[in-house]
């Protein structure tokens, strides 16, 4: 990890770029988000440019679109039922033993009033799908992460790893860089073992959206500094959630890429910093931070864009992925996905995101294993199995996560 400022500096001048000239770091810089209003109800279907959108070049239906009970179908509710024979491989377990970097302490622990007997059954079904350990991303401090160490670590300390948050009570405050720092260090000692998940969706790391644009903390601030470099001096691995899918800064109407479930995350119009601006703030703080290692999860939200994502990786060698809540990405590209993961194997770790099901567990392996085609999945996307090699699923299920993680 070291030398990477050097050579990354190297790398821009070489190109003759500043930092703003990188391939990934496309209309950085603070401007205002266009704003294009689209009606949302009009006849489409004389529209060229909807034509095309929606058939591509050929731009056109063949077939006369005539009115019928469809007509008052919603496209929240639509859920076409596939006619397609097909093969349906069901994988119960991993094909080899797992750990799955990116899980939290979701409500659905809580909810029932016996959290510890959740935990407990959670294991069960770990033991089941082939999941050896799962990285809890607690994004907790203080008293909540104590009950933390005490729900997870007193009865499962070898099935599961617990990432800190990072503290935030008076951001504002002189004393604030100091203070963050040392309850790193008391959750560091209670058996934190890696920071997360730090997300920042436009509005600064306390996504508290009632600050002023100017007084958000967004992850490259100078305030920072001595937490991350406190997490390099620990060698622990801080787990990033920068920006969100690009879809949720495009207008919620009839172009919108992903389906209404997926509109409470809609970010277009917000006072936030826009996608483009959003992206460049990861690239800032690995050249600030070389000796502290980044995990960039759901693909860094960059997967939509493979090419630019591998470019970063390329750049950056304190830079890793993980591809939790992101398989409509993975299963909607099945083969550019298969090269991209095969190419950066030894970058990239699994992880889920995704509650506690058994059948959640299983729709991965049937993903990153199995041939399968036109899989049901969440947006409206179908899925094509990885067909991943057995080098390649053992290094993104396992071997990553050990070298990152530092438990080997
Ligand atoms: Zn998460």
């Amino acid at each position: 990890m070291k030398n990477n400022r050097r050579g990354f500096l190297k790398k821009a001048s070489l190109l003759g770029l500043g930092a703003s000239g990188m391939s990934y770091v496309q209309g950085c810089g603070p401007k205002k988000q266009e704003v294009i209003e689209t009606p949302l109800s009009k006849e489409w279907t004389s529209d060229p440019e909807w034509l095309k959108v929606k058939y591509g070049a050929w731009s056109g239906p063949g077939v006369p679109v005539g009115p019928g009970p469809m007509d008052g179908v919603l496209v929240k509710d639509y859920a076409p039922k596939s006619t397609i024979i097909a093969d349906e491989t069901f994988i119960p377990k991993a094909k080899f033993s797992a750990i799955d970097a990116h899980v939290h302490h979701y409500t659905e622990i809580e909810a029932g009033g016996n959290p510890k007997q959740v935990i407990k059954d959670w294991v069960k079904t770990m033991d089941e799908v082939g999941i050896e350990k799962s990285v809890v991303l607690t994004v907790a401090t203080g008293k909540e992460f104590d009950k933390m160490v005490d729900y997870y670590l007193t009865d499962y300390a070898d099935r599961f790893q617990l990432f800190c948050g990072i503290e935030m009570e008076g951001i504002d405050k002189p004393d604030y860089p100091e203070r963050a720092v040392k309850e790193l260090e008391r959750c560091y000692k209670l058996g934190a073992r890696g920071v997360g998940e730090v997300t920042d969706k436009g509005f600064g790391v306390s996504r508290d959206q009632s600050l002023k644009p100017e007084e958000r903390m967004h992850i490259d601030d100078d305030r920072l500094d001595p937490f991350w470099a406190k997490c390099g001096e620990l060698n622990i691995p801080v787990n990033v959630h920068q920006s969100d899918h690009p879809s949720a800064w495009t207008p919620p109407d009839v172009y919108q890429e992903r389906t209404p479930i997926f509109q409470q995350f809609n970010k277009y119009g917000t006072d936030g910093l826009t996608y483009d601006q959003l992206v460049t703030y990861l690239p800032k703080l690995l050249v600030k931070h070389p000796e502290t290692t980044f995990i960039a999860c759901h693909l860094a939200n960059l997967g939509n864009d493979l090419k630019r994502l591998g470019a970063m990786l390329d750049d950056f060698d304190n830079f890793y992925l993980d591809i939790s809540a992101r398989d409509y990405e993975i299963g909607r590209q099945p083969r550019a996905s298969a090269k991209f993961i095969t190419k950066y194997s030894d970058r990239i770790l699994f992880g889920t995101d995704m509650g506690l099901d058994k059948e959640m567990y299983q729709a991965w392996w049937r993903l990153l294993e199995s041939g399968d085609e036109h899989m049901p999945g969440r947006v409206w996307w179908r899925y094509y199995g990885l067909e991943l090699p057995d080098d390649v699923l053992k290094k993104l299920y396992r071997t990553n996560a050990e070298k990152v993680l530092n438990w080997s």
